[in-house]
């Protein structure tokens, strides 16, 4: 038998988000891959699931990539979680599913086990146009930061990023600066206890943030050009 690599969708905060399909696939793997055992231990618990978990982030050397790949060339079956949502949108699990591809694409098979999505669930709120749209990951920290917010002013499309709560109020500013008065829509905390969607240009939703909580996590959406 060929190995099986699932990369499988986990909930972005209401554990209700996970899939039936989800839950099946961690309960039949040899082991699953994870950016935090911890976060992994908690909803494998939740599910009643026991499995060896491995851990799997951007810091793993290439001994550790290797040793997974070796696993899955000798017909392992094994699943690749990450800590929110999809494994390879914005987060380690990119890396190991590139070299996956990249070495043994004709002699596993990769299997998606769709789910949750933060950037996607803001888009489904927003009201902006979203036929099309530009991904655009997390804004650069350091260099490269004004051509990014270039890209979003110039963009045709909805465009969606991601933010922490550490750089949300300087990112929101820049933003501010280069779209003006272009509407956007912020999503916090999507699924969890403090959701909240606020709207406006990115002035008015800096002002709405700071008069309540810049805590938690963060999805922007530009309305188009
Ligand atoms: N793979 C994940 C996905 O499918 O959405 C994204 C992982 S990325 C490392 C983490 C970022 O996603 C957070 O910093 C935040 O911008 C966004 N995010 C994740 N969960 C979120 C939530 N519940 N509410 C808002 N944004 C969230």
């Amino acid at each position: 038998m060929p190995g099986q690599l699932f990369i499988v969708a986990t909930p972005i905060g209401n554990l209700g988000d996970i899939s039936e399909r989800a839950k099946s696939t961690l309960a039949s793997v040899d082991a699953v891959l994870c950016e935090d055992t911890r976060v992994t231990a908690k909803l494998m618990s939740v599910l009643g699931i026991k499995k060896t978990l491995i851990s799997y982030h951007q810091h793993s050397s290439l001994k550790k990539t290797d040793e997974i790949l070796q696993r899955l060339n000798n017909g392992d079956k094994l699943a690749l979680v990450t800590d929110a949502g999809t494994p390879g949108i914005s987060d380690p699990g990119g890396r190991l599913i590139e070299a996956v591809n990249a070495k043994l694409h004709d002699r596993i098979e990769m299997i998606p086990i769709p789910g949750p999505n933060a950037a996607i669930a803001t888009l489904s709120i927003s009201g902006f146009p979203t036929d099309k749209f530009t991904f655009l990951g997390f804004p650069p920290h350091k260099k490269k930061r004004t051509e990014f917010f270039t890209i979003v002013k110039n963009s045709v499309w909805t465009a969606v990023f991601y933010e922490s709560t550490h750089r949300i109020i300087k990112t929101l500013e820049q933003l501010s600066e280069a779209i003006g008065d272009r509407p956007i829509v912020v999503g916090r905390e999507l699924t969890k206890l403090h959701e909240t969607i606020y709207r406006g240009t990115a002035a008015e939703v800096t002002k709405q943030l700071e008069s309540t909580s810049i805590k938690g996590e963060f999805v922007i959406v530009i309305a188009p050009k």
